[in-house]
């Protein structure tokens, strides 16, 4: 996945729930916004999963019994689209199995999410779409693989379709929190879940006790410094490019469109000055961007 840097690693320190989540930045017309992105209430979210992974399963079990008002329904992948929205090709949420998933400590990371908020054309915000990806093995201190058990899996099932649900960050030692990225507590939860036991987060219910796309920070900026956001939200109207996303992740934060083969992106390159002012926020076009600019009438 080409935005995979921006994935959500798992590995972080702190305490209370919206104080760890990390909101997406958006900005146009002289100004920057930080907001707190979840799924609508009510909202019926497919689920693109493997059906014949039990851990998997068990954790949309637990998830939907969770008390928030969603409810993850899972489909096979390649679905199609739904008959009674066939706007959405897609699935609101994908699934799958990797066989490892590569971190910096060379141990193999367990799982990862890729969480998408969209602006819509009224001007609101709400998350549009993830993919999740759970590795089967991990590996040992001699680099060999060691596939994951059953409640590792669901452990960290629950812990990423957290992350897909809208909980940007964690909550580290909080008491069975799903959102704490320690694994221990991830194994013991999984494990729950695969007894049929319900999961219950202070996080995600801390973040669905607030309305859909709630802006938590604006500030103004001079009119040159979102320039270049503006012409590129210009020729995504003109040639209907799919978006903006807007993504945040331990490793970063971006803006992007899905723009026929190759996406357009313009990273935010401080994302932490960022979240503690964002009157401070820089942006990094990406090479496509950069193109589309300057061929930018
Ligand atoms: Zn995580």
């Amino acid at each position: 996945m080409f935005l995979a840097l921006l994935g959500l690693g798992c590995a972080s320190l702190g305490p209370a729930p919206l104080e760890r989540h990390r909101p997406v930045v958006w900005a146009s017309k002289g100004e920057v916004l930080l907001v707190r992105c979840r799924w609508p209430d009510g909202a019926r979210l497919r689920v693109s999963a493997p059906l014949d992974s039990e851990p998997v399963m068990a954790a949309l079990r637990a998830w939907n019994r969770a008390g928030l008002p969603i409810r993850l329904v899972p489909e096979a992948p390649g679905a199609g689209p739904d008959p009674t929205d066939p706007e959405r090709p897609e699935p609101h949420i994908a699934i799958r199995f990797v066989e490892q998933l590569e971190d910096r400590s060379g141990r193999g990371r367990k799982g990862e999410a890729d969480v998408d908020c969209t602006r819509r054309a009224d001007g609101g915000f709400g998350l549009a779409q993830a993919e999740v990806r759970l590795a089967r093995s991990g590996r040992d201190v001699l680099g060999r693989p060691v596939p994951h058990d059953g409640a590792a899996l669901a452990g960290v099932a629950l812990h990423e379709i957290g992350h897909a649900l809208g909980f940007a960050g964690h909550l580290p030692g909080a008491r069975d929190e799903p959102m704490d990225p320690a694994f221990d507590t991830l194994d013991r939860l999984g494990g729950r879940a695969l007894r049929g036991e319900p999961v219950s987060s202070k996080a995600l219910r801390a973040l669905y006790a607030q309305p859909s796309g709630r802006v938590v920070a604006r500030r103004a900026l001079e009119p040159w410094q979102t320039r270049q956001l503006d012409h590129l939200v210009e020729r995504a109207r003109e040639e209907g490019w799919k978006g903006p996303y807007l993504r945040m992740g331990d490793a970063g934060a971006a803006i992007w469109w899905a723009a026929g083969e190759t996406p357009v992106v313009v990273r935010v390159a401080n994302p932490e000055a960022t979240l503690a002012d964002p009157s401070e926020v820089l942006w990094i076009p990406d090479a496509e961007a950069r193109r589309r600019l300057r061929s930018s009438p």
